[in-house]
């Protein structure tokens, strides 16, 4: 029997927390599918996704994957093309790019493609990872506008700090204040600025298209407010089970580093999930997890097959006994929490070695 180690895909769950992105925002909904849809496998939740208006990413893999399973819907390449070459591709399998520096407006130029391609333009409005500055925004602006490679263009930005509550509103105030000029010619323009944490609770940044990455599986984009609480369904569960049990007496240390010690006697189950699974090594003697139902709690350092947990008082624990590590009762942003990371870094880790089966 291999071990008992599984995870589990919910593709009803995304399809209800894409719902929910297009009905909080009254926009259309780029699913964010980035990093093989955020570490699920963008194969195994392709069903979930269908009621997206378009899926974005990053890899040119990806995209092509996504059309050889037959979606025929806008493709937008976040981070735009990484050589001349890409934009080729891009016409080839009709994804519209963002363009963020001006090597990629000459790369387009150079492409001199038959067909024009849709554009993202991507504005810095603060964050200084990639787009153009607010004030060469306008002159990129009207450049691609005389391209005969580029067609439609969106206005796009990306914000820093939009789980917070004021978090947008500086970045807003820089791309207002640079894009309506090029508004004023041309008021059918459209413009995309929401993340997850925007799509829940910034309004006045929703525009015509909303890029959702986080919310769609499941996962809070906030620290202070829980999945459950902006009605997100989890996308992925981590279950396991109790592969031994060990009676311990006070003052016994429990696993490497002896780092636990036992302040009374305790009863410890032993679960086949380690860090070689995904799950996070720094998972303090605390974080949360689930043993027969019960809620209860990690003690010692994980290793790399294996974690302990207390089980003390917990009737009927023994060899066999389900735990979820993560999922439907133990969500993962508690689990990322506790370990001093987010949801996304979990979902996106979780190892190649887990099986994976797809309700
Ligand atoms: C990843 C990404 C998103 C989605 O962000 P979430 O916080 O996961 O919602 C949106 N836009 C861009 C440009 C991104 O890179």
């Amino acid at each position: 029997m291999p071990r008992p180690i599984i995870a589990t895909i919910f593709t009803d769950a995304i399809a209800h927390n894409i719902k929910r992105a297009q009905q909080v925002s009254g926009a259309k909904v780029w699913a964010t599918i980035k990093a093989n849809g955020y570490g699920h496998g963008i194969e195994r939740i392709f069903k979930g996704l269908k009621n997206a208006d378009g899926l974005a990413m990053l890899d040119f893999d990806e995209a092509q994957r996504v059309r050889d399973l037959g979606w025929t819907k806008p493709i937008l390449m976040l981070e735009g093309g990484f050589e001349m070459a890409d934009y080729l591709l891009a016409h080839q399998l009709d994804l519209t790019m963002v363009i963020h520096c001006p090597e990629q407006i000459t790369w387009l130029e150079q492409a001199a493609l038959p067909k024009p391609i849709d554009i993202y333009l991507k504005m810095n409005s603060g964050m200084n990872r990639v787009g153009f500055a607010p004030e060469v925004y306008g002159d990129a602006y009207r450049c691609l506008k005389g391209m005969p490679s580029v067609g439609q263009v969106t206005l796009m930005t990306h914000f820093a700090n939009a789980d917070l509550k004021d978090g947008v509103h500086e970045a807003m105030n820089r791309f207002n204040s640079a894009t309506s000029p090029l508004m004023l010619g041309s008021p059918h323009l459209q413009r995309s600025c929401s993340n997850s944490a925007a799509t829940l609770a910034h309004p006045e940044a929703h525009f015509d298209w909303v890029r959702p990455g986080i919310m769609i599986y499941g996962g809070s984009p906030f620290a202070t407010q829980t999945a459950a609480e902006c009605d997100l369904q989890a996308a992925m569960s981590l279950e396991s089970a109790v592969i031994a049990i060990q009676n311990i007496k006070q003052g016994d240390a429990v696993g490497y580093g002896s780092k636990f010690v036992a302040p009374s006697d305790m009863t410890i189950a032993v679960v086949a999930c380690g860090y070689a699974d995904g799950y996070p090594r720094h998972a303090p003697t605390g974080t949360p997890v689930l043993v027969g139902g019960v809620r209860t709690r990690l003690v010692g350092r994980v290793s790399m097959d294996m974690l302990m947990v207390d089980v003390t008082g917990i009737a009927n624990v023994q060899v066999g006994t389900a735990v979820e590590l993560w999922g439907q009762h133990i969500a993962i942003d508690d689990v990322a929490q506790a370990s001093e990371t987010i949801g996304y870094e979990l979902m996106c880790a979780l190892a190649l070695r887990v099986p994976v089966r797809i309700a």
